[in-house]
């Protein structure tokens, strides 16, 4: 049965980390294609977003355009309303019936998958692919006890770049040179500019 890869994640902005944990996972899997599905409005995340949605896009535009198998899909920037995952694998599936889905995460998100919206229903939708992060917690309790939850773990080193270092570093006004795509840092250094 082919596979689909969905990553979702708040890209704000996009960085190098994402491009390698997607691209491992993509080969682990044998995923024929990735999903790239930026959140409106994470709904786990509590600070508000610093950049906008339409400069996160813009900078996923770029950093995807020359990366065979992977694919922007903007599907959360239009829907109303918070960016459930459930909601997005519901619609994936019923675009794909045919295909077994894959939701990449970075292992920090393990740790609080268990409050994700409707999660029970979401494990039955996809199996997780988790990247290796630095720092990680525990797999919560709650979430080993979800019958149909189904996890692999994709091998690999943790790569240390965060969207949050790459905005400190962007404040700073350090270089962004290895830590996100050269379009990006490009047209990141165009909009501080002005
Ligand atoms: P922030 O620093 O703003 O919290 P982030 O770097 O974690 O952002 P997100 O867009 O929020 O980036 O992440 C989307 C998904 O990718 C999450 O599941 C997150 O755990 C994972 N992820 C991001 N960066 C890495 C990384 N370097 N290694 C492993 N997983 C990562």
């Amino acid at each position: 049965m082919a596979r689909l890869g969905i990553f979702g994640g708040s890209f704000n902005p996009v960085h190098n980390g994402h491009l390698v944990m997607a691209q491992e996972a993509r080969e682990f899997a044998g995923l024929d294609r990735m999903l790239w599905i930026p959140a409106q409005h994470p709904p786990h995340k509590k600070e508000p977003l610093a950049l906008s949605v339409s400069l996160r896009r813009e900078l996923l535009g770029l950093a995807l355009a020359d990366f065979p198998g992977h694919e922007l899909d903007c599907r959360e920037l239009t829907r109303p309303g918070p960016s459930f995952s459930v909601i997005t694998a519901r619609e994936v599936q019923r675009e794909h019936p045919d295909k077994s889905l894959y939701f990449l995460i970075g292992e920090d998100s393990l740790a609080d998958l268990h409050r994700w919206h409707a999660i029970e229903e979401l494990c039955g939708l996809v199996e997780f692919l988790v990247a290796p992060r630095r720092g990680a917690g525990e797999v919560a309790s709650d979430l080993l006890a979800i019958p149909n939850f189904r996890v692999r773990r994709v091998p690999g080193t943790p790569i240390s770049i965060s969207a949050t270092l790459v905005r400190s570093r962007m404040r700073a006004g350090k270089s962004l040179r290895g830590y996100v795509p050269l379009p990006v840092e490009q047209r990141l250094r165009a909009d501080t500019h002005g």
